[in-house]
C-alpha cells in the first residue's frame, strides 16, 4: 500500500516535503528507478531525513515485535518500531534499551542509521554496539542479512550510515538488564567549567548516567552555571505513575524566544534544581524530559530552530570548550537547552558513526537566519579545527568541506552508498546532484 504524508523538518519547519511526498511503506516492492530516502519518525533536525530529488519512505508503519527472547533479553522487530513501544513491552521484564537518545519517539531504523548516543556513552557506547543483526532492502535486490560476521562491511556501513545504503526493514537488538524502572538522580549545581568537567570525568566511575546543563545566558566563558546530573537504575517495587503530556498547540509568535525570556527561564531552571537533593525518578522523567511536552519546537515559532552538536577531542578539551562558550555567550543567541556530555574510548562500529572519545556539546539556537548560521560555522571550525566532528543528526549547515575534516572514512563509506539512495543532507555535503541509477 502506497499512500502520502505531508512532513515539516523537526528544526526547520519552512522545509516540507512539497517535491516529494513520503510513501508509507509496508511490504510492497521498493519504488522502481527513483532516488528515494528512508525516514523513520523524523526526529532528525535538519535535512538528514529529507529527500527533495525523489521519494520519501516512512517507515512507521513498519512496526511490529517479530520475536521477544525474555530469559536472554533479546527483541527483534521491524525498524519502525518507536524506542517508546519497545520500552513499554520490556521495562516490566526488567530489561531496558541499552542506548537511549533524548527522547524515546524515535524509530528503530533511525537509532541504527545515526548510532545514536545517549547520557552513558562512556559505559555502553552507541545504539550500533548492541545490534545483534539487521535486514536491509535495496531496489531490486532480496532482504540482505546483515551482522558482524554476515556481510560485515555492509553491517559498518549501515550502522551510521544515514539511510543512505539500502532501508533497514528489521533488527535485533541486545537488551540491558536493569533493577526496576526506576532511576536515583542526583542534581549538583556548580559554577565553573573546571567543576563540571571534574564532575563528569569523575562520576563515570560510580554512575552509568551522567550529564550537564549549562545556562549559556548568564555568565562569562570562564564562570559558567549550570546543574549537573547524574544517575543509575535502582530497585524499588513502587509502580510508575501515569503520565500527562503538555501541548504546544501551534507555532509560538517569534518574540517569544528572546534573550530575555530565555534568561528568565533559564534562570528559573538554576534555581528550581539547585537544591542538590537526591530523587528518584521514573525513567522517563530523568531520560526523556522533554517528550512530556508535545510538540515543543513549536516554541521557537515558524523559523525554527537550528543546533549545533560537536564532539571535541578531551586533549585541550578544556581551553576549547572555553572557546565554544566564549563565543555563543557573545553571540547572546542561546536557548535554554545546552547539555554537555562525554564520550568513552569504544570505537564505534559504524564508519560514519559520531561518537568519539571527547567531550560533546549540544546547544539550540532560534534561527535568526545568517546571523545564526554565521555562528554556527564559527563554532564548527573550532570542532574541526581540534580534530573533531559535528553531528548529522543535528546539522543543516556544515559544507562538504567541514564535513570531509570531520569523517575520515567517507571514502570507505561511500562505496556502500546504494545508487538509488540519496538525501537532501547528502547532496549538501557531497556538494552533488545524485542522478537515479537505472536498474533493468
Ligand atoms: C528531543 C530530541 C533529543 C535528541 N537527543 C539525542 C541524543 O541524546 N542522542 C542522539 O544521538 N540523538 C538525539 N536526537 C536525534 C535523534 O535521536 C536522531 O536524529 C534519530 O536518528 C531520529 O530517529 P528517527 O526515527 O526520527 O529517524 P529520522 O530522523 O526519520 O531519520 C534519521 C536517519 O535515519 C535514516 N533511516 C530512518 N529509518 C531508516 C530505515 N528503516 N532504514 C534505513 N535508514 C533509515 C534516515 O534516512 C535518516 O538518515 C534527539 C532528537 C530530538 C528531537
Amino acid at each position: 500500500m502506497w499512500q502520502s504524508k505531508q512532513h515539516n523538518a523537526w528544526g526547520d519547519p519552512s522545509k516540507t516535503d512539497q517535491e516529494s511526498q513520503p510513501l508509507w511503506w509496508q511490504h510492497d516492492p521498493l519504488p522502481q528507478n527513483s532516488l528515494m530516502l528512508p525516514r523513520g519518525n523524523a526526529r532528525s533536525y535538519g535535512d538528514s531525513c529529507q529527500n527533495h530529488s525523489g521519494v520519501v519512505i516512512d517507515t512507521t508503519y513498519l512496526n511490529r515485535f517479530l520475536d521477544y527472547d525474555k530469559d536472554r533479553g533479546i527483541i527483534h522487530c521491524e525498524s519502525g518500531t518507536l524506542l517508546k513501544d519497545i520500552l513499554a513491552l520490556v521495562v516490566k521484564d526488567n530489561w531496558f534499551l541499552p542506548v537511549v537518545p533524548g527522547t524515546q519517539l524515535i524509530t528503530v531504523g533511525g537509532a541504527i542509521a545515526n548510532d545514536i548516543h545517549g547520557k552513558n556513552h562512556p559505559a555502553k557506547g552507541s545504539f550500533g554496539d548492541h545490534v545483534l543483526a539487521f535486514q536491509l532492502r535495496q531496489e531490486g535486490s532480496d532482504v540482505i542479512h546483515c551482522s558482524s560476521t554476515e556481510n560485515p562491511d555492509l553491517f559498518s556501513a549501515t550502522i551510521g550510515g544515514l539511510g543512505l545504503t539500502g532501508l533497514i526493514t528489521s533488527a535485533t537488538i541486545q537488551l540491558k538488564s536493569i533493577p526496576s524502572p526506576w532511576m536515583a538522580v542526583e542534581t549538583i549545581p556548580f559554577n565553573s567549567l573546571e567543576t563540571v568537567l571534574e564532575l563528569l570525568q569523575s562520576s563515570q566511575q560510580s554512575h552509568e548516567y551522567n550529564v550537564a546543563w549549562i545556562d549559556c545566558l548568564n555568565q562569562s566563558a570562564t564562570k559558567l552555571r549550570g546543574i549537573f546530573h547524574r544517575s543509575n537504575f535502582v530497585h524499588s517495587e513502587t509502580k510508575i505513575p501515569d503520565r500527562k503530556n503538555i501541548n504546544i498547540p501551534c507555532y509560538f509568535p517569534r518574540w517569544v524566544m528572546n534573550k530575555f525570556t530565555i534568561k528568565n527561564f533559564n534562570r528559573i531552571i538554576y534555581y528550581k534544581n539547585k537544591k542538590n537533593k537526591p530523587s528518584q525518578l521514573p525513567y522517563h522523567k530523568f531520560l526523556f524530559p522533554l517528550d512530556n511536552i508535545n510538540h515543543w519546537n513549536r516554541i521557537y515559532g515558524k523559523p525554527g530552530l537550528l543546533q549545533y552538536q560537536g564532539v571535541i577531542p578531551y586533549d585541550n578539551g578544556k581551553t576549547l570548550l572555553k572557546e565554544l562558550f566564549h563565543q555563543i555567550i557573545q553571540s547572546q543567541q542561546a536557548s535554554f537547552l545546552c547539555v554537555l556530555k562525554c564520550f568513552g574510548e569504544q570505537k564505534p562500529k559504524g564508519l560514519l558513526s559520531f561518537p568519539m572519545s571527547g567531550f560533546t556539546l549540544a546547544l539550540d539556537f532560534p534561527n535568526r537566519g545568517k546571523k545564526t548560521i554565521d555562528l554556527l560555522h564559527c563554532l564548527y571550525k573550532i570542532t574541526l579545527e581540534a580534530d573533531g566532528r559535528i553531528y548529522p543528526a543535528k546539522d543543516s549547515c556544515l559544507t562538504p568541506e567541514m564535513f570531509q575534516q570531520g569523517f575520515s572514512h567517507i571514502e570507505q563509506f561511500s562505496s556502500h552508498i546504494h545508487g538509488n539512495f540519496t538525501s537532501d543532507f547528502w547532496q549538501r555535503i557531497t556538494g552533488n546532484s545524485v542522478s537515479c541509477k537505472k536498474t533493468s
